[in-house]
């Protein structure tokens, strides 16, 4: 869908409100299931979760037939729109992660989900998976004092976790030899990578159905019923029975009656450059072309794509009655895209007038407890949900818990913090509409006057 209006009064040019990254590999949609299947494993919905649970699984066990089921094409959801920081950040920080399960299981859960960042770039070489693979880690960065006390805070978080090495909080100075950026009042690194998000699921794709996996796109799943110890989901033209059906639709598992209170799809939004120009590339000094993070309530962040772009996003995120999703309303945002323009002028006053060509926004997958959540309902079915806008690498790891809750396997992976645990609810609505209004507004005022508003979410 194409819709130009013109936000980016900087440049007068009409901005695209479509995802960048599927300019970069584009897709025509598989046809959809039309004859009735009998398999082991069902998967409804084709993002990493999906394909990750998938692609473990048929490692583990070959003989296994997985078919999976997506709306619309593979990396259609969040896993194709992202905005391609791989973090190790698991749900919506290493705050709230220690404050739910403490710091020893915390400690765990990094462990493996850096293990996982590892694998990820291995997989995309040794599957020749083009993703845009940079390995430079990102900083996260303070604009003020309040930020900067939270930077500190989150080193002494890290250094009580005992990891190996210690975090170096660049000052102004230093921060700007790595980003000159006027805005970055301090930083430090965090270990990580960049990516292409929508190669990566369309990679993604491909192995999984060389080794065997079925991938049904544009087959949405109506409904899903049990029946005599299995589960039978229907679909417009075909209906798939199996033992296993995993709800892997994260932002969007709300549709299920287990979930519809679990977890709610808040609108983040990014924009994204022309290419800049050598001449323009060189008015501001970044030389190893890491990712920045602001940490703020509502984050700012910024990167450059392989054909050096800026993509620049955050700003208030935005929760809309009864959950709305609806692209067609919400992917063009105007005022979001006047806000970034004017936080990149801060940013970066060197760019200030580069055109925009794209700005859209997606939704990402909260829980209330702000952790993803990974699991089994005991009848066969199992869900994983809620990556906070931290899912890259976590899916990889989610994938390795859902392998073994489905074949029943007691493992490391199994017990991990964020699998069975209990998930609290979101009140129904208009409470959870009017309730996140308040919340936002409450956070965007800290954000702006963070002495004045000191009470903090972990
Ligand atoms: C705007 C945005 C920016 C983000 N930035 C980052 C980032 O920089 N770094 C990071 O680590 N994470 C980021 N994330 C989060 C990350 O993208 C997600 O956590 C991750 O992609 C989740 O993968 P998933 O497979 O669980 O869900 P998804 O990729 O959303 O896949 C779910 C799939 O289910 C399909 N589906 C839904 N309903 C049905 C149905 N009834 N039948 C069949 N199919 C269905 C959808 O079409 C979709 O393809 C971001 C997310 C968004 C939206």
């Amino acid at each position: 869908m194409t819709q130009t209006v013109v936000p980016d009064s900087a440049a007068g040019v009409p901005v695209k409100h479509e995802i960048y990254w599927r300019e970069t590999e584009p897709v025509v949609p598989g046809p959809p299931l039309r004859e009735d299947v009998r398999c082991d494993v069902a998967i409804i919905g084709g993002g990493y979760t999906g394909m990750w649970t998938a692609f473990f699984l048929k490692q583990a066990e070959p003989s296994l037939e997985i078919h999976i089921l997506e709306a619309e094409f593979a990396g259609a959801g969040g896993s194709g729109h992202n905005d391609g920081f791989m973090t190790p950040t698991i749900g919506h920080s290493l705050g709230a992660l220690i404050h739910r399960f403490g710091p020893e299981r915390a400690k765990l859960a990094y462990s493996v989900v850096g293990k996982s960042m590892l694998e990820l770039r291995r997989f995309c070489s040794k599957y020749n998976v083009d993703a845009g693979f940079e390995p430079t880690g990102y900083f996260q960065v303070a604009s003020n004092r309040h930020q900067m006390r939270l930077l500190e805070r989150d080193i002494d978080l890290v250094h009580s976790l005992g990891g190996s090495g210690t975090i170096e909080l660049l000052d102004a100075a230093q921060a700007r030899e790595r980003i000159d950026s006027p805005a970055i009042h301090g930083a430090f690194k965090v270990g990580g990578a960049l990516i292409n998000p929508h190669r990566l699921s369309r990679g993604l794709y491909r192995v999984v159905t060389e080794m065997g996996v079925h991938v049904h796109e544009s087959t949405r799943v109506t409904a899903m019923r049990e029946t005599g110890g299995e589960h039978v989901l229907t679909t417009p033209h075909a209906r798939v029975t199996a033992p296993n059906v995993l709800l892997a639709t994260n932002a969007y598992q709300h549709q299920f009656a287990a979930f519809r209170h679990k977890v709610v799809p808040v609108w983040s939004y990014a924009a994204v450059t022309q290419p800049l120009t050598d001449a323009q590339l060189k008015m501001v000094h970044w030389p190893e072309r890491e990712g920045f993070v602001e940490a703020g309530n509502f984050i700012v962040f910024g990167r450059l794509t392989t054909d050096n772009r800026l993509l620049f996003g955050g700003g208030r995120a935005t929760y809309h009655y009864k959950r709305d999703m609806d692209e067609g309303k919400h992917i063009a945002n105007a005022k979001a895209t006047m806000t970034l323009r004017r936080v990149l002028a801060r940013y970066f006053p060197q760019w200030r007038d580069v055109p925009f060509s794209h700005a859209y926004g997606g939704c990402v997958a909260i829980t209330r407890e702000m952790v993803p959540h990974v699991g089994s309902m005991g009848n066969g079915v199992f869900y994983a949900h809620g990556y906070c806008g931290n899912g890259i690498s976590v899916t990889h790891t989610a994938g390795k818990s859902l392998r073994d809750l489905i074949l029943r396997r007691d493992t490391a992976y199994s017990n991990l913090l964020f699998v069975n645990g209990a998930e609290k609810g979101f009140p129904p609505e208009p409470v959870s509409y009017l309730g996140s209004k308040a919340v936002t507004s409450l956070l965007a005022v800290q954000d702006r006057f963070p002495n004045i508003i000191r009470a903090q979410i972990v």
